[in-house]
C-alpha cells in the first residue's frame, strides 16, 4: 500500500513538472494588460466584449493561450507567441515568418477574422482570448527575438542570486518584484498615458519593431555581471511599464475599432 502511494506521488510529481507551461509575460503581466485595456474600452464595446467572453474579464481571459499549452492539440499555436527580427535588420522581413505563422501574422489574421466574423480556429470567444494574449506578447521585447537565443531563454542570468534567464526576467521576475496585485499595478502605471510615445500607432509591424529596438538598446546585461538585482530593476522598470501600458491601451484601441 505504502509502495503504491509512493508511485502515485511520483507520477503526480512528474505530470505536474511536465505540464507547467512556458509562460510569456507571466500571468500577472498579461492580466495587467487586460485590466488596463478594460479601463480604456468604450462603454458599449465593454458590454459586447464581456458577452463574447461569457462574463470572463479581459484580465482573466488573457492567460488562456498559455494554459492550453498543456494540451497537444494546440501545439500548432506555439510559434504564434513570438517573431524574429535579427539585430541588424531595421525592417520586418516577412520571409522570416515560419510556415506555422508568428505573432505578427497571427494578430493581423485575428483582427481580420474578428471584423469579418469568419474564424479559422474555433469561435469569436477564442479569437478574442488569443488577441488579448498576443497583443501582450508582442510588447514583451524578448518575444521579438534575434533568432539566436530563443528570445533570451538561453541567456542564463541570476535574479537576486537565483538561477534564471533573461526571458524570464522580462516575463515575470521584474513584475513580481514590484509585489503588487494586477489591479494595483494597473492603478500605478495607467496614468499620464498620453505622454507615452507612439501610443496610438496601429501598425502591428511597428509594435514588433519597437520591441526589437528595446531589445538591442541595453536590455542584454554585460556578461561580466550576470547577477541581476536592484540595478537592473531600476534601469528597466520604466521601459517595462511603458510596454505594459502600450499593450493595454492598444488592445483597447483595437477592440474599440472592431466593436465600436
Ligand atoms: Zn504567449
Amino acid at each position: 500500500m505504502k509502495n503504491y502511494f509512493f508511485k502515485y506521488l511520483l507520477c503526480l510529481g512528474i505530470s505536474i513538472l511536465t505540464t507547467i507551461p512556458a509562460q510569456a509575460w507571466g500571468a500577472k503581466g498579461h492580466r495587467i494588460i487586460g485590466e488596463i485595456a478594460k479601463r480604456h474600452l468604450k462603454q458599449n464595446v465593454s458590454k459586447k466584449v464581456l458577452k463574447i467572453l461569457k462574463d470572463e474579464s479581459l484580465a482573466m481571459s488573457s492567460t488562456w493561450m498559455d494554459f492550453i499549452r498543456s494540451d497537444d492539440s494546440f501545439d500548432h499555436m506555439y510559434p504564434w507567441h513570438y517573431c524574429t527580427i535579427p539585430d541588424s535588420s531595421f525592417s520586418f522581413q516577412e520571409n522570416l515568418t515560419p510556415k506555422e505563422g508568428d505573432v505578427v501574422q497571427t494578430l493581423k489574421r485575428l483582427i481580420k477574422e474578428l471584423k469579418s466574423k469568419k474564424f479559422k480556429d474555433g469561435d469569436e470567444r477564442m479569437a478574442v482570448r488569443m488577441l488579448v494574449h498576443l497583443i501582450g506578447d508582442i510588447h514583451q521585447p524578448l518575444h521579438v527575438g534575434n533568432g539566436k537565443d530563443r528570445g533570451g531563454n538561453d541567456f542564463k542570468v541570476n535574479w537576486f542570486n537565483q538561477e534564471s534567464n533573461l526571458h524570464k526576467i522580462w516575463d515575470s521576475e521584474i513584475i513580481n518584484y514590484q509585489d503588487l496585485s494586477y489591479t494595483e499595478y494597473a492603478d500605478w502605471i495607467d496614468k499620464d498615458i498620453f505622454w507615452v510615445e507612439s501610443l496610438n500607432d496601429k501598425s502591428i509591424i511597428n509594435w514588433a519593431l519597437e520591441s526589437k529596438k528595446i531589445r538591442i538598446d541595453g536590455l542584454y546585461p554585460d556578461t561580466n555581471n550576470l547577477n541581476l538585482s536592484y540595478d537592473y530593476n531600476f534601469q528597466h522598470i520604466e521601459t517595462l511599464n511603458s510596454q505594459l501600458l502600450k499593450a493595454g491601451f492598444r488592445l483597447a484601441m483595437v477592440l474599440n475599432e472592431i466593436y465600436g
